[in-house]
Parts: structure tokens; C-alpha cells; sequence
């Protein structure tokens, strides 16, 4: 697992301003939530630093290594996305291993014996088996690895998709309200297992979410958002002891 640093991140899409100089040290195997009203740039955020979106200015570092000229899939990050985007006709475990499976492609790509089989394939496929296999354990999916996406219930389909980020053992996990298609029990079952998830991994989590109250069970610390800003990133209790400003006060009390 590793630090996340963001210093002076800014992005405008066309005239607009959507992240103002965005600056924030996350230590290895915190938990942080960023929460904000709809439309205060969370999304784009997560999205520039998982790669999948250039920033205007500034500069990340994964595990102190600068990743800005590297492209997502070479970041080691895992994304885990409101709409789970599983493949519907490949099961559980092929689902959960596809991360592995494009590494695989990718070095086979690389290898100038075109056409010879793979060394080692037999091996690596053992490989992607067992870590499959210990993934789905962890997430307690292990008796669905051969059902289809279209025959689980919408928790289990996000389980899948944290199956899919776990199984590549990332330098960080990166969540866009991956709560929010679920109904509220569902909800609070499943945050309990992320939190549980942090914990035993002790892994590095970004988490966006716009539930104040999801945020501050889960986290370590709360960055909170507002017009493409950070106006305050502290612990929980601390946020609502001591809200820095007016707006934060307003966003952290207001009921959802
Ligand atoms: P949040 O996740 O906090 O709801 P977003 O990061 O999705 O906010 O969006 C922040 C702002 O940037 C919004 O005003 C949104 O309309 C704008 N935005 C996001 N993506 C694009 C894009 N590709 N092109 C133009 N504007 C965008
Ligand atoms: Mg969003």
C-alpha cells in the first residue's frame, strides 16, 4: 500500500473551473473520505488521480513516485465505480480475475516470440486461480464464482466489483460512491464490510461519497468539498467539533 499526495491539482473543462488547486497528503493505509454537495468536482478528482482524467495543473505521487506522465492501467490503483460495470457474460471469478487477465495479455504482448504459447501459462493461470479464489473468500463470494452478474442481487454484484479491485492488490483503492445503487440496509451492511476491509488489509482508501453520515463512520479522515476546494480535511469528531468555516458547518449538519 502507499501515500497518496495531490499538490496544487487544478481542472477546467473549457472555461470552467471545476478543481480550484486541490492539495492533500493521504498517509499509507488512511482512510479518507471526500465529501461535498453534487457537482463540487469529487468525481473528477478521483478520476485524475486514477489516471482516467488529465489535470489543467499540479501533481500527484503514488508511494512517493510521481505518476503524472503514467497512463491508468500502469498506476496500480483499483477503481470501484457506482454502476459496478460487470461483464454479463462472464462469471464471478472470470469477472474478478479480468484485471490479472489484461496484465497477462499486456506482457504477452511484449514478448517479440509471437505466436509461441506463453511460458509459464499453465502456471500463471494457477496463479490467477488462487488469488482469485483468496479474493472472493475475503469478500465472502466464494460460493458465487460461477453464477452470471444477471444472477446476483445488487449487493453481491458490488462485492464482485470489489472483488475486481482487490485481486490486483493496488497501492490504492479508489471509490466513487459505490454505495449509492444500493437500498439503505443494504447500504450500511456493505460500508461495515468496507470498513472491515480497510482494516484487515490496512490498504490506502479514497472514498467519495455526498452521505456525511457514511463518511463519518468509515473514515480517519473527511475531506470536505465545495466549489472545487477542500475547505477542511480533518478526523471526523473533529469536523463537527470545530467546522472550519460557515459552509462546512451547513454541509456536515444538514440532514441528507
Ligand atoms: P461530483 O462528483 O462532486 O458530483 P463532478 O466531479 O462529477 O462532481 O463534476 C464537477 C463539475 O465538473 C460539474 O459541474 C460537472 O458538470 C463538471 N464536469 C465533469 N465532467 C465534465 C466533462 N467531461 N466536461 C465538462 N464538464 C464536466
Ligand atoms: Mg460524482
Amino acid at each position: 500500500m502507499a501515500t497518496v499526495t495531490l499538490r496544487g491539482i487544478q481542472k477546467n473543462f473549457k472555461e470552467t473551473e471545476v478543481l480550484r488547486g486541490i492539495d492533500l497528503a493521504i498517509a499509507d493505509g488512511e482512510f479518507v473520505s471526500l465529501v461535498g454537495p453534487s457537482g463540487c468536482g469529487k468525481s473528477t478528482l478521483l478520476r485524475i488521480i486514477a489516471g482516467l482524467e488529465s489535470a489543467s495543473a499540479g501533481a500527484i505521487e503514488i508511494g512517493g513516485a510521481p505518476v503524472d506522465g503514467l497512463r491508468a492501467a500502469d498506476r496500480n490503483l483499483s477503481m470501484v465505480f457506482q454502476s459496478y460495470a460487470l461483464y454479463p457474460h462472464l462469471t464471478v471469478a472470470e469477472n474478478i480475475a479480468v484485471p490479472l487477465r489484461m496484465r497477462q495479455l499486456s506482457a504477452a504482448q511484449r514478448l517479440p516470440l509471437i505466436g509461441r504459447a506463453m511460458p509459464g501459462a499453465a502456471e500463471q493461470n494457477r496463479e490467477i486461480d488462487a488469488r482469485v479464489m483468496e479474493a472472493a473468500r475475503t469478500l465472502e463470494i466464494d460460493g458465487l464464482l460461477e453464477r452470471k452478474p444477471g444472477q446476483l442481487s445488487g449487493g453481491q454484484r458490488q462485492r464482485v466489483a470489489l472483488g475486481r479491485a482487490l485481486v490486483r492488490s493496488p497501492a490504492a483503492f479508489l471509490l466513487d460512491e459505490p454505495l449509492s445503487n444500493l437500498d439503505a440496509k443494504l447500504r450500511v451492511h456493505t460500508r461495515t464490510e468496507i470498513a472491515e476491509l480497510h482494516r484487515s488489509l490496512a490498504a490506502t482508501f479514497i472514498y467519495v461519497t455526498h452521505d456525511q453520515v457514511e463518511a463519518m463512520t468509515m473514515s480517519d479522515r473527511i475531506a470536505v468539498m465545495m466549489g472545487g476546494e477542500i475547505l477542511q480535511c480533518d478526523a471526523p469528531a473533529r469536523i463537527y467539533e470545530d467546522p472550519a468555516d460557515l459552509r462546512v458547518a451547513e454541509f456536515i449538519g444538514s440532514p441528507r
